[in-house]
């Protein structure tokens, strides 16, 4: 009887570790997943994660007939906050817009950190119109949003390129359509929304 409830007992207490580490490997696995899919400074999703999604979401909406359209966003003279308040700003600066966007999407919506001080939003379900919409939201929050360098405040704007998925898009002339309507934001005076022709 004795060395029935030993080997009970030893029993219970391997089940008990077991389970303890398989619980703290899961937790450890999921938050290098996460990590691994996570921009540091800002929280929002990397680059290498935005492209697997977007090669996806491409996929899908050319099979599904569903709109989707992508946002790049760049931050206007961000070199200036840099240089007139310093990195440590800059990457604050980073953060708040990070913040702004995350609170303005859907949570279908995909926001990435694309480069240094540039945003690219992926929408699916979304038309042309609904992105406009959309980026000039993102675009006003951005604007009226005040920040703080040692007790002194300032504030920044942002420019905005808007593209459409077509049945013939890739991802990569997706990116590069919105990317020549951001330029042509930055050319015409920077702080709006510029929207690809189609
Ligand atoms: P434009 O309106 O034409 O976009 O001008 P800009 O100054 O924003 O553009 P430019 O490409 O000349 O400068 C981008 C700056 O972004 C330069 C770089 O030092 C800064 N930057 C990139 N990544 C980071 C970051 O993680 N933190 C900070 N603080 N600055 C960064
Ligand atoms: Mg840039
Ligand atoms: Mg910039």
């Amino acid at each position: 009887y004795f060395s029935f409830l030993m080997v009970t007992q030893s029993i219970i207490v391997l089940l008990f570790f077991g389970a303890t580490l398989i619980i703290f490997l899961s937790d450890a696995s999921l938050r290098y997943q996460k990590e691994s899919i996570t921009d540091f400074l800002t929280g929002l999703y990397n680059r290498r994660y935005f492209h697997d999604r977007l090669k996806q979401i491409i996929h899908t909406s050319q099979r599904h007939l569903s709109p989707v359209t992508l946002i790049l966003l760049d931050i206007d003279h961000f070199k200036l906050v840099n240089d007139n308040y310093g990195h440590d700003i800059g990457d604050q600066v980073l953060k708040g817009v990070s913040k702004i966007i995350q609170d303005t999407l859907r949570v279908s919506d995909i926001a990435a950190r694309y480069g240094g001080e540039e945003i690219c939003l992926l929408l699916p379900h979304t038309s042309i119109d609904g992105a406009k919409l959309l980026a000039e939201r993102i675009r006003v929050n951005i604007e009226q949003k005040t920040f703080d360098a040692n007790g002194k405040s300032f504030s920044i704007t942002a420019s905005f390129g808007v593209a459409k998925v077509e049945m013939s898009s890739t991802p990569d002339n997706v990116l590069i359509t919105a990317d020549k309507a951001l330029y042509e934001s930055k050319e015409n005076g920077r702080n709006r929304v510029t929207v690809a022709d189609v």
